[in-house]
């Protein structure tokens, strides 16, 4: 039995009103500013090596989240391995809706992610999170010919 399991066993025998931890429950019923502050809190959290998200029942995040999802914040990041999104904002399964992306530049697609997290799974806050020495912006600036088609993301940086 996991812990959260066992803790909700013992309240009920022992006739109490189980209440599950806040991040366990439904985040898409934070206000804006309340979502804000979670991420912002999490990130403090994230920078003082006191994370906590790791203290959060898996089974339990993963039972709620089978059949839907309701990310409180949706959060636009580059794809650099240097900021994953949940370790840095110290959330968990189902908490943040993710759109990455080299650079966190926006596409249509990257749109079409964002407006799902907000317009369907009800994410209330939608936070776009750069980074410094980030290889994409560099690689643009620089305009040394590149494989592939990783030069595909330069136009979008253009500002010209
Ligand atoms: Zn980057």
């Amino acid at each position: 039995m996991t812990l959260g399991g066992t803790l909700a066993g013992l309240a009920t025998a022992a006739g109490l009103e189980f209440t599950a931890p806040h991040s366990v429950l439904a985040q898409s019923k934070l206000s804006p500013n309340a979502a804000l502050k979670e991420l912002m809190d999490g990130n403090q959290r994230f920078i003082s090596g006191r994370m906590t998200s790791h203290e959060l029942d898996l089974a339990i995040l993963k039972q709620n989240t089978v059949d839907k999802q309701e990310p409180f914040a949706a959060v636009l990041s580059c794809a650099d391995s240097r900021v994953p999104v949940e370790l840095v904002f110290d959330q968990s399964i189902g908490h943040v809706f993710v759109a990455r992306v080299a650079g966190n530049v926006v596409t249509p697609e990257i749109i079409a992610s964002l407006e799902y997290g907000a317009a369907v799974l009800g994410t209330k806050v939608i936070l776009v999170m750069g980074h410094a020495n980030c290889g994409a912006v560099k690689a643009t600036i620089q305009g040394k010919e590149v494989p592939g088609q990783i030069s595909a993301l330069f136009p979008i940086f253009d500002l010209r």
